[in-house]
């Protein structure tokens, strides 16, 4: 009886983590489906068109000499973005560069289709150019997640870079000039990226911010998930305070409220009007490092 009771215990000890881990993977497919739902494409500022989903942002900046892609999204997502640059009226073939916000699939997934593609040239930050040449494997961010990028799940097609670029760092496609701010934390090399748009007469900074957000298992403390995490978070939040955004951007959507500001281009003259959110940025950035602050006093306290 006892021998029975014991063999029962081990079995249930054993089926937990498969269950677990299965509908795990179940809620996470049916969030990445809910998050590949096409919206737009539409124009945003001058020059500036939103071509990603309702959930995950893809940005096209375009210029005479050729364009510049911001963000792949999901692998599943690329035709979807095509199509949206085609019914723009821009050729796919005239991207130029392709960049990325950071290397996980919701933004890096469909990169390699794009880039095969286009035959656009792939950009990123040293701190993330091996995982997306990985296919997400080399990953650290999932922490003991991680073996979840073995079944497929995390996991993307791998995608060569062709240009590793520091933070600081511009890219300068004809008129076009990008700025590349290594805000990392969420991952190694997340990158923000600011630009320049054209307001009639006045010239306006766009940032798209590259995420702020701790995974479920980010460690800040020792062991800590990646070695110099905490100092990466506390200098992201430093760079993106200090800078002079005007037009608010994100790789989600719902960070800078995308569909209520594309609501509001309804009632005005000039798409980037409800876009302008300095006090939108302020507030996003103030919110995702008292949260920080918060993880971080419970995590020393531990
Ligand atoms: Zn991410």
């Amino acid at each position: 009886m006892n021998l029975h009771k014991k063999y029962r215990k081990r079995i249930i000890l054993g089926i937990t983590p498969i269950i677990l881990t299965g509908l795990f993977l179940l809620w996470q497919s049916e969030i990445a489906k809910e998050r590949q739902v096409p919206i737009g494409p539409f124009q945003i500022a001058d020059n500036l068109y939103y071509v990603g989903t309702t959930n995950v942002s893809s940005f096209l900046l375009t210029g005479p000499e050729g364009h510049v892609l911001i963000d792949g999204n999901y692998p599943e997502t690329a035709p979807m973005i095509i199509e949206s640059i085609t019914k723009l009226g821009f050729n796919i073939t005239d991207v130029k560069v392709l960049v990325n916000s950071h290397a996980h699939s919701d933004h890096a997934g469909g990169l390699a289709e794009l880039k095969e593609t286009s035959g656009a040239e792939l950009w990123a930050s040293t701190g993330d150019a091996d995982v997306l040449e990985s296919g997400g494997r080399e990953d650290l961010s999932f922490g003991p997640l991680r073996f979840l990028h073995f079944i497929g799940l995390g996991s993307f097609p791998p995608v060569q870079v062709d240009h590793r670029f520091e933070d600081g760092d511009t890219l300068k496609v004809g008129p076009l000039e990008l700025t590349a701010h290594v805000t990392a934390g969420h991952t190694p090399g997340c990158t923000s990226w600011s630009f320049p748009i054209k307001d009639e007469d006045r010239e306006l900074l766009a940032l798209n911010i590259c995420s702020l957000t701790m995974m479920p298992f980010t460690s800040l403390t020792k062991p800590e998930s990646y070695s110099g995490i905490r100092e990466d978070f506390e200098q992201s939040f430093k760079t993106l305070k200090d800078l002079p955004v005007d037009v608010f951007l994100a790789s989600h959507t719902g960070w800078f409220n995308l569909r209520h500001k594309m609501k509001e281009q309804t009632s005005t003259d000039k798409p980037v009007t409800p876009f302008i959110d300095p006090e939108g940025y302020r507030k996003f950035i103030e919110r995702e490092e008292n949260h920080f602050l918060e993880v971080l006093k419970d995590q020393s306290l531990k």
